[in-house]
């Protein structure tokens, strides 16, 4: 895989979370060009195995395995797994996460007919289901916290470890209709800097992503019709993103490896680096 610019992660393990999905596999790939052994974990253990299959196959060293980063007991047995197979982990990816419709409005904006709302399909605020709400923390901030825990003790007394998390755009402006997902995502925000203090003394860094809009299997449905053609959601997406097109999983990675290496990136801490072609910056005037 040809990268950008090269970074020497040899010898280093990286777990990556949600990597059987679009963005993180891409990572797992990068990471692997860089020389590091790589776990893949995932709820679907064949989309984790098929990108460590891949990575294989172009000469790297990786394994997929099966978990949910929602529950401690899973999690604690892929880092058994990934201790005896690849070693302690050097970099953890917390990839997994995501949007569910239980957590999402129908509409953008309320109004007074919301009250008296008869089809329950329409999500109005004051019918959003609090299971789906919570659904979509937990996986999110939840999602993220559970393996820091887990694979952070695999860092302890040793040098050039970090935790990578994965915020989004939502963090710094909630977008309209999904409240949960952006309420989550700026809690992973919030807690990547909070991580980033706390495990300091132990020379753990903590640094998070904040991708703006790339097509992937979560949102390929709200940005295009069946027939391919641009939703009216995603007009307004490029409408508000100054380079006027979505992001390509490849151009998350040079961040990626920058904040992977210790070499290149060893003093930074606690920080949310937006790859957003500019949304974060245009105040849409
Ligand atoms: P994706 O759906 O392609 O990948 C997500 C992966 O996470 C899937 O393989 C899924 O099986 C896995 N997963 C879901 N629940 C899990 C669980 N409980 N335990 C373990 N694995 C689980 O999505 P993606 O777009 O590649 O998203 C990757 C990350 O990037 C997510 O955190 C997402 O919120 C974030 N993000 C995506 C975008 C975007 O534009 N696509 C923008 C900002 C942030």
């Amino acid at each position: 895989m040809q990268q950008a610019f090269s970074v020497d992660l040899g010898g280093k393990v990286a777990v990556v979370t949600g990597g059987g999905g679009v963005l993180c596999a891409e990572m797992a790939r990068a990471l692997a060009s860089s020389g590091a052994r790589i776990a893949i974990l995932d709820l679907k253990l064949e989309a984790a195995e098929a990108v460590a299959a891949e990575i294989r196959a172009a000469g790297g060293d990786a394994i997929g395995l099966a978990a949910n980063v929602l529950e401690r007991a899973s999690i604690e047995l892929a880092a058994a797994e990934v201790l005896s197979r690849l070693g302690p982990c050097d970099l953890l990816i917390n990839g997994a996460g995501g949007n569910h419709p239980k957590g999402t409005t129908t509409r953008e904006t309320a109004s007074v007919a919301d009250l008296t709302e008869t089809d329950p399909a329409v999500v109005t605020f004051f019918t959003l289901d609090p299971e789906g709400m919570r659904f979509v923390f937990d996986l999110n901030f939840l999602g993220t916290l559970l393996p820091s825990q887990v694979f952070a003790k695999q860092m302890l007394g040793r040098d050039g470890c970090s935790i990578l998390n994965i915020s989004s755009m939502n963090a710094f402006r909630p977008l309209t209709k999904i409240p949960a997902y952006s309420a989550a995502k700026a809690a992973v925000s919030n807690f990547t800097q909070w991580l980033a203090v706390h495990l300091a003394p132990l020379n753990i860094r903590v640094n998070a992503i904040a991708p703006g809009f790339f097509v992937t299997n979560q949102n390929r449905a709200l940005l295009f019709s069946p027939a391919g053609e641009p939703t009216a959601r995603a007009g307004k997406i490029l409408g508000n993103t100054p380079m006027k097109r979505f992001g390509e999983a490849n151009e998350l990675t040079g961040t990626l490896l920058w904040l992977a290496s210790n070499a290149a990136s060893g003093f930074v801490n606690g920080v949310v680096v937006p790859v957003d072609g500019g949304f974060s910056a245009y105040s849409g005037v």
